[in-house]
């Protein structure tokens, strides 16, 4: 197939959006940024050409000065907080996880404490109070101690789920760009496109709601970088359309 063939299924999810006068409403989620690499800074160089707002899950633990002094550089980019060292303290065979009920709740939370601390200290101009749980998988008894540790919103993977958002509001993402358990490089773009045009369609029945996009620069390959390049040239630079900040989700606390 064309690749203008591939991306036509968005173009008229679009153009319906347009005719019927409403604004699809996207965001970007990056994961895994410890230190500045060329992967990081082509994330930021991509978003910025394209003026698309990225929240970047931090590593707390290993990150440092040097990715305070390059995320100062970038106005685009707000750091999130990605758990505390995204270690697995799953059994092997279990699916991976670091915030799961493997440890005292105790130990745990102190890890998170620290993961805030750290974040608002290295990010002072740009951090917001969120939690990515490495692996998106997190523990429901630990869900409620998200607020007293600072906490204001939660993005995990797929649909919000509705009891936990009562103890804090959600903002999920829904497309992946990886295909972690295949070819470990990005998804087939025809794949992607049906995918994005998938959860428009829900949002369009829906009223609204934002679509997270989730990737991880540190192993794009060149499939993935090319994705993000033509999904932002086809939505960004439209005026029909919204790439929002995790900020203005938050302000908005709507349960993505
Ligand atoms: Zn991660």
């Amino acid at each position: 197939m064309m690749d203008d063939d591939i991306w036509l299924p968005l173009r008229h999810e679009l153009e319906r959006w347009k005719k019927a006068k409403l604004r699809p409403l996207f965001w970007l989620r990056d994961d895994d940024a410890v230190e500045p690499t060329p992967a990081l800074d082509r994330l930021l160089a991509l978003t910025k050409a394209h003026a698309v707002p990225v929240a970047l899950a931090v590593i707390p633990a290993g990150a440092g000065k040097a990715l305070a002094a390059r995320l100062e550089e970038a106005p685009n980019a707000t750091a999130v907080v990605h758990g505390w060292s995204h270690a697995n303290h799953a059994a092997a065979g279990e699916k991976k996880q670091e915030l799961g009920a493997h440890r005292p709740v105790d130990e745990v939370t102190w890890e998170l404490r620290q993961g805030v601390a750290r974040c608002a200290e290295l990010f002072p101009g740009n951090f917001a109070p969120v939690l990515v749980p490495p692996w998106n998988r997190i523990d429901g008894n630990l869900i409620r101690c998200l607020p007293g540790l600072g906490f204001k919103a939660l993005s995990v993977f797929g649909a919000a789920n509705a009891a936990n958002g009562e103890i804090l509001p959600h903002i999920n993402t829904h497309v992946d760009l990886m295909d972690w358990h295949g070819t470990r490089g990005g998804r087939p773009h025809g794949e992607l496109v049906a995918a994005i045009v998938e959860q428009m369609q829900l949002r369009y029945e829906a009223g609204g709601g934002a679509i997270g996009i989730l990737t991880h620069h540190l192993v794009h390959d060149e499939g993935a970088w090319t994705f993000l390049e033509r999904l932002f040239s086809i939505t960004a630079n439209d005026e029909g359309n919204d790439w929002a900040s995790i900020s203005d989700l938050m302000v908005q606390r709507s349960m993505t």
